[in-house]
């Protein structure tokens, strides 16, 4: 790969695949002024390439497009783009052959689609929760660049609750029903007749994802692979009609019974690699808690904290498995660019990656 000098300050270059996609502009906006990656590299279809982004893409987001972005002249995927880290935002029939491909050119190609998350030695990483599955980079046979994947949105505001639960009483059974918003489903988006006064109790592919992700997530990793957690996982996802955050009603089995005090308590005190190491992109805490009897709502707290906590609340008794709760994440910040964004932070933090590609 072509050698990038380090960027304005010392950045390190980064490009976008699927920049003008929905977690597309997520990304290129948390990188516009990000303190340790420079965009140099946003990509799309051949709808899009060749044009000024700021002419290319339908832009979506509540905040104006960077300036700094709306000139750069969108370049087609390829696996040649240059830069030692790449997002990929790409859909997953894409992501299938150019993921591997800008690997084997020597990038680490951090992605949102769901092509490699089950792949053998492919990390699925939520930073707070499993920041040592980034060893896998190593041993993978992407030449001398890696994958690393986030996982899907709805798996991640699930896990980011689990986790503390898991670490702190164990846990045997899981049982997920969510609401997930519109801006999960891309571009051009569900049809207005179909989503609007309804909810549509199926999304493709959803429910074996999360299922399996957790699995992976909260399992091990030691000289053989990824070892996979011992716990159940069943799940309904269905689309409602919000905009932006995925809200998730959870009952969960522990291994012991514990009280509500203690499990308030471990939600709280929750922290990981990304607050310790202080990354750009951490929340100050991966999850809120809220007490009042109607919370948490999505409108109201997707965008606490940047947008990239999970939030749980209305903990209590459940008949079936011993405990419920509500918990709820912005899927297109927490769930994907963001996301993804932390994971490449920890990655560069940890001295995995740098102006010459993925270190080994
Ligand atoms: P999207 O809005 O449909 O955007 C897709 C992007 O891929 C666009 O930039 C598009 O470029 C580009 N693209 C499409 N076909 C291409 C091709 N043949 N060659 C090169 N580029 C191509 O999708 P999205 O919602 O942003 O999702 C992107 C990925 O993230 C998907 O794999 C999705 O499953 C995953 N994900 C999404 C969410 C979410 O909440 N939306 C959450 C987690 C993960 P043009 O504009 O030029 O067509």
């Amino acid at each position: 790969m072509e050698n990038w000098s380090p960027g304005e300050g010392g950045r390190l270059p980064v490009a976008v695949l699927g920049a003008t996609g929905t977690v597309g502009q997520r990304l290129v906006t948390l990188l516009a002024d990000h303190p340790w990656f420079e965009l140099k590299v946003v990509a799309a279809s051949e709808r899009s390439a060749g044009r000024p982004y700021g002419e290319a893409v339908r832009w979506l987001l509540p905040t104006p497009m960077p300036e700094t972005v709306a000139n750069m002249t969108v370049a087609r995927c390829e696996p040649t783009l240059g830069t030692p880290l790449v997002f990929s935002a790409l859909d997953t029939e894409t992501a299938n052959t150019l993921e591997p491909a800008c690997a084997r050119e020597g990038a680490l190609v951090v992605t949102n689609a769901s092509s490699y998350r089950m792949a053998p030695r492919v990390p699925l990483v939520i930073p707070e929760v499993n920041p040592e599955h980034l060893e896998m980079l190593v041993r993978q046979d992407f030449g001398h660049g890696a994958i690393a994947a986030n996982p899907n949105c709805t798996t991640i505001g699930l896990v980011l609750a689990l986790a503390p639960l898991r670490r702190a009483f164990g846990l045997r059974r899981v049982n997920v029903v969510s609401m997930q918003a519109i801006s999960g489903a891309g571009l051009p988006g569900v049809a207005s007749l179909e989503i609007f006064d309804n909810v549509i109790p199926y999304i493709s592919g959803e429910e074996d994802k999360v299922e399996h992700e957790a699995q992976k997530i909260l399992g091990g990793v030691d000289a053989n692979g990824f070892a996979p957690a011992e716990l159940t996982v069943s799940a309904t996802c269905t689309r409602v009609p919000v905009l932006d955050a995925h809200t998730l009603v959870v009952s969960v089995e522990l291994e012991r019974d514990a009280e509500p005090e203690e499990m308030l308590a471990a939600w709280e005190k929750f922290r990981g690699a990304p607050q310790e190491l202080e990354l750009p992109t951490a929340p100050l805490a991966p999850l809120h808690v809220h007490l009042g009897v109607d919370a948490p709502q999505p409108r109201i707290c997707r965008d606490l904290d940047r947008g990239m906590a999970a939030h749980v609340g209305r903990l209590r008794r459940c008949p079936l498995l011993g405990w419920k709760f509500v918990t709820l994440s912005h899927n297109t910040l927490r769930g994907a660019a963001g996301g993804t964004l932390l994971v490449a932070e920890l990655a560069y933090a940890q001295g995995m990656v740098d102006a010459s590609g993925l270190r080994h």
